[in-house]
């Protein structure tokens, strides 16, 4: 027996294909998001309202005519209102990432790797006195050009050489700056006083807004974040969601190359692949 292709392809309906890649292709973005989001529990509520809606549908088409119409209306209700509540709850989520999509990301740093440097250590300075004298501070490092336009405008833009005197007058606490973080970009300081958004996770009770502002930020962001705390005068930083306290003058030297990219090995290793990419040309 020979299977007749010619009359399956001709037999496909093409529609009800392009529909069932729609579905699966949203259903396979929403799960994505929800386990990143480590929150199953809504995704299930979205589910279990899609597929009432679904059946209520089918069991409408079945029975033919308008039958099932308070059913069919309320089911419907039930979706809209489902997608408008999870808009609602993650509304931070959704504006970050449509931040993301219309970021400045891959602004350039014209910095040399000696300027980098002079940064870290005036960084160090500025962080090491603000810690004795108990004044708090904020500054965000963002070397890639993460931290978006909306962001910026909620302070004052300065795009000023980064130095610890100036980063010390930001934030003492007569001066107009001192409330919200600093933003860094290489050797510049680009503004101040920016309010950034806090995170929404259980963090140490001990924690206040200037710590969850510093955690928030770098949970979107591929940012560098320090704090001094104006309580205790420890010295924290904040990456990728996770916080180090009780940073030394030398870890918070290493956490800062890093971030700038000019930490010994970072540096080593670009050297190296720059030499294996000459190498290769040679061969060429
Ligand atoms: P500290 O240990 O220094 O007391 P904390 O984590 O306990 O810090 P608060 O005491 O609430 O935090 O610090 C308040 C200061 O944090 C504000 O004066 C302001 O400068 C800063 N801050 C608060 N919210 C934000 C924000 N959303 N973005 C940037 N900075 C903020
Ligand atoms: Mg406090």
């Amino acid at each position: 027996m020979t299977y007749n292709f010619v009359e399956f392809f001709t037999n496909l309906n093409y529609y009800a294909i392009i529909d069932a890649v729609i579905f699966i292709a949203v259903m396979a973005v929403m799960l994505l998001f929800f386990i990143y989001k480590r929150n199953v529990k809504v995704l299930l509520l979205l589910l279990i309202g899609a597929v009432l809606d679904i059946v209520i549908n089918v069991l409408a088409e079945v029975a033919g005519g308008a039958s099932l119409e308070i059913a069919r209306y309320i089911t419907h209700f039930v979706v809209v209102f489902d997608i408008v509540a999870a808009c609602v709850v993650y509304q931070n989520d959704l504006k970050n990432i449509f931040q993301k999509v219309s970021s400045a990301r891959n602004v350039e740093l014209h910095n040399s790797n000696d300027e980098l440097r002079a940064s870290t250590l005036e960084i160090l300075t500025a962080c090491q006195n603000m810690a004795k004298q108990d004044v708090g501070a904020i500054i965000i490092i963002d070397s890639v050009g993460d931290i978006h336009e909306n962001i910026l405008d909620t302070g004052t833009r300065l795009d000023a050489v980064l130095s610890a005197p100036l980063l010390e007058s930001i934030f003492n606490t007569k001066a107009p700056l001192h409330d919200g973080a600093v933003i860094v970009r290489g050797n510049r300081i680009i503004a101040a006083g920016c309010f950034l958004t806090l995170t929404q996770r259980n963090v140490n009770k001990e924690m206040g807004t200037r710590h969850r502002a510093a955690i928030g930020v770098t949970e979107e962001t591929d940012v560098l974040s320090i704090v001094v705390s104006e309580e205790t005068g420890i010295i924290s930083v904040v990456k990728h969601g996770e916080i180090k306290r009780y940073m030394t003058m030398d870890k918070l030297n290493d956490e800062i190359e890093l971030a700038y990219g000019i930490s010994p090995n970072v540096v080593a290793n670009r050297e190296l692949q720059t030499k294996k990419k000459h190498k290769n040309r040679r061969f060429l």
